[in-house]
């Protein structure tokens, strides 16, 4: 849908914001601050099973001349925010899918629990929770942070401890042994600003498990051959990382990547384990 075909509010109503109030505009690379940034292509969002119509139906995905990172124009406002939050993928509902799931999941969390073997598992965006309930069968002690309040409350009903809070806020120095980060840092605004919260939130030895799509690989190349790329219209992204950049970037914040695998959880992604310094 495009934002011209919305129909008018009523007149006792305050008008919609234009959607390009949606976005703050990034002035510099969010990774690196450098202010040469130029405009690598678009993606069309407005199919997005997310899409809302305050948003602008075509993201503007950006590039940095320093550090070659890729970006989105902008990131949401808080008021867009919650426009999307306002709604939840069936498969990010916890205990979705969860037999499946467990597949998946367990052989994330048997990689993991080579380099730490207890403690506290934070799992942030747990979505469906499978992390979390896989995490558990290996004795760590699960506990989820999530964005979205139902997911959160959804989570507790299944007799996990969860919070609605943003990473950042966060005051519990030292508590985790593993904080993973499975499709977040391509969500947050400034990731550093996550990798800064795991490295003080985990103890000494602990590890963060991070997964986000690998936009400098073939697979990702054949997928822009084939004109099917979901991520240039991925409306919850405003990142998209290759492995040498992700790695620059956990080194910068104080990690040691220590293990690099192929995602199952989603197309094109990897997954990164690092450990605290
Ligand atoms: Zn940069």
């Amino acid at each position: 849908m495009s934002a011209s075909t919305v129909t008018p509010a009523a007149p006792t109503q305050p008008p919609a914001p234009a959607p390009h109030d949606s976005r703050l505009q990034y002035t510099a690379c969010p990774l690196c601050s450098a202010p040469d940034i130029a405009v690598l292509r678009t993606g069309d969002c407005s199919r997005h099973p997310l899409y809302k119509p305050v948003i602008a139906p075509t993201m503007v995905w950006m590039r940095c001349t320093a550090c070659q990172h890729v970006f989105t124009d902008g990131y949401f406002t808080d008021a867009a925010c919650a426009e999307i939050f306002s709604s939840t993928n069936p498969n990010q509902q916890p205990g979705a899918a969860f037999e499946q799931n467990r597949y998946v999941s367990a052989r994330i969390v048997e990689r993991v629990a080579r380099y730490v073997a207890d403690g506290r598992w934070l799992d942030v965006g747990f979505g469906n929770g499978s992390l979390l309930f896989t995490a558990e069968e290996w004795g760590f002690e699960p506990q989820g942070l999530d964005l979205r309040p139902s997911t959160a409350a959804g989570l507790r009903a299944l007799g996990v401890d969860a919070q609605c809070a943003d990473l950042t806020t966060l005051d519990a120095p030292g508590r985790y042994s593993v904080i993973s980060l499975a499709d977040v840092l391509e969500h947050m605004p400034y990731p550093g600003e996550g990798l800064v919260a795991a490295h003080r939130l985990l103890r000494e030895d602990g590890v963060v498990f991070a997964s986000m799509p690998n936009y400098d690989c073939a697979a990702w190349r054949l997928l822009d051959a084939g004109d099917a790329n979901p991520y240039w219209g991925e409306l919850e992204h405003f990142h998209n990382f290759s492995r040498p950049r992700l790695y620059a970037l956990l080194e910068e914040y104080g990690f040691e990547p220590l293990h690099y695998a192929v995602s199952e959880r989603y197309r094109v992604c990897m997954e990164v384990i690092a450990r605290r310094r």
